[in-house]
């Protein structure tokens, strides 16, 4: 084998061999360093050798051992023996560096167990990388605090999870484990200028409002418009299957077949479609009063005040009908426990208007989630280059910093410098684009 294959240029390689699955190779430093590792005196012995294996990067689809013939030293000075320093290892995985990093890389787009597989070592050995990869990300890869933050629920490997957002951004900026009031307020805590958040947009999830209010108290909540309204949308179907009794089987299957058309907004319905249901609410005034009840229910989000708003919902509530009222108990409910969240919107109408998106991430990592952790699948939704929105803000001119350079006779300003003079702004990374990362993992690029 070429003494060079390892494209290793601290280690001379002595010799190899290789089976069907492995190449095993045996080297030894170039230049040994003869450094006392205890006290760095340079008097050192040998002191005989010991072989230690250092796994590398896979070669030709084989796995590689470098079996480095690692020499002992004695020192004179401090009587210590030690062994030489490996270069270009990791000396706690007893890996190559390189092979670390890419470790680290391909945990992002393959299972644990493959790459564990490939290389030869086992799963928890790649997994203890793959952590030490993703809090150095974490480290360095920091996300803008949002002025305006969504807190949503995403379902993943099996629980669901919170998704903080970027409002102003359409971005995703933290994923979290689990929706638990802790988790959510560690998280708060750790931002940066945690003050800057100004609304925060939620579902009806008390555990939210109640680590928001702890750790950002002047940060308004405000309920999330849409999962108000789909509660209207929730009554509408279980008014529609609590008549499914009185039905003979032919009209039952009919219903079921016009049921999206009583979850839509009249304004929205086709000739036809209106046709139909005129047909059923004239059959079933039940059915029309739950209609009417949806549409209504919706119709208190087009209130111009928080006023109104309330005085609609008064008026909606004593409308329902005594049979149907135990089909809007949740709304009710939710109404008088979150009420004045519900009606902050009216003051500052934020929402997570990307729900669509989250959407679509969900079905695509469900296909692809098979075999991944949390954690790696929250890293390559977090981490995954290319997915980023990043803005790179020129620095701004502003008259009253501007240089008067009187050899010029006016006003020099900042792009007159010469670029190292030109003050440095950091890009600002506003979080991960939902619809990029998903467009990039329905491609296979990550
Ligand atoms: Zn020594």
């Amino acid at each position: 084998m070429h003494r060079n294959v390892l494209n290793l240029t601290a280690y001379k390689v002595l010799g190899s061999n290789e089976s069907e699955h492995d190449y095993h190779i045996k080297a030894e430093t170039a230049v040994p360093v003869t450094i006392c590792s205890n006290c760095r005196s340079r008097e050192v012995v040998g002191y005989g050798r010991v072989e230690v294996l250092v796994h590398d990067l896979p070669m030709h689809g084989k796995r590689v051992g470098i079996y480095v013939d690692a020499r002992r030293f004695k020192c004179k000075s401090c009587g210590k023996t030690f062994m030489e320093h490996l270069p270009e290892v990791n000396a706690s995985r007893w890996m190559t560096e390189r092979l670390v990093k890419w470790i680290g890389q391909r945990s992002m787009t393959n299972t644990f167990t493959g790459i564990a597989e490939e290389i030869g070592v086992t799963e928890g050995t790649i997994r203890n990388v793959f952590s030490d990869y993703v809090n150095e990300l974490e480290r360095t890869v920091k996300f803008e605090t949002p002025k305006w933050m969504g807190i949503d629920e995403i379902h993943i490997i099996k629980k669901p999870r919170a998704v903080i957002s970027n409002l102003h951004n359409n971005t995703a900026i933290n994923l979290l484990p689990n929706r638990n009031k802790k988790t959510i307020a560690t998280y708060l805590s750790s931002l940066k200028d945690r003050d800057t958040v100004q609304y925060v947009a939620m579902d009806m999830w008390r555990p939210y409002r109640e680590a928001v209010n702890e750790v950002i108290p002047d940060a308004k909540v405000v309920v999330d418009k849409f999962h108000v309204v789909r509660m209207a949308n929730v009554a509408m179907e279980s008014v529609r299957k609590s008549l499914r009794a009185e039905l003979s089987p032919k009209q039952r299957r009919g219903l079921m077949h016009d049921r999206f058309v009583l979850l839509r907004r009249q304004s929205q319905l086709t000739d036809q479609e209106n046709f139909n249901l005129d047909g059923w609410t004239k059959n079933y005034p039940l059915l029309g009063e739950g209609y009417r009840l949806k549409e209504e229910f919706f119709n208190i989000y087009q209130a111009p005040s928080k006023q109104q708003a309330q005085m609609l919902y008064e008026q909606w509530l004593k409308s329902i009908p005594a049979e149907l009222r135990g089909h809007y108990e949740p709304i009710i409910t939710a109404w008088s426990n979150w009420q004045p969240y519900i009606l902050e919107y009216f003051n500052h109408p934020i929402t997570n208007a990307y729900t669509e998106s989250l959407n679509s991430l969900i079905r695509v990592l469900n296909r692809l989630g098979r075999g991944y952790s949390f954690e790696a699948l929250r890293a390559k939704i977090l981490f995954s280059r290319g997915s980023h929105k990043i803005v790179q803000n020129r620095p701004k001119f502003d008259r009253r910093e501007a240089q008067y350079d009187v050899a010029f006779m006016g006003y020099a300003t900042l792009n007159d410098l010469p670029p190292s003079a030109q003050p440095k702004e950091e890009p600002k990374n506003y979080g991960v684009d939902i619809d990029k990362l998903v467009a990039m993992i329905e491609r296979g690029e990550i």
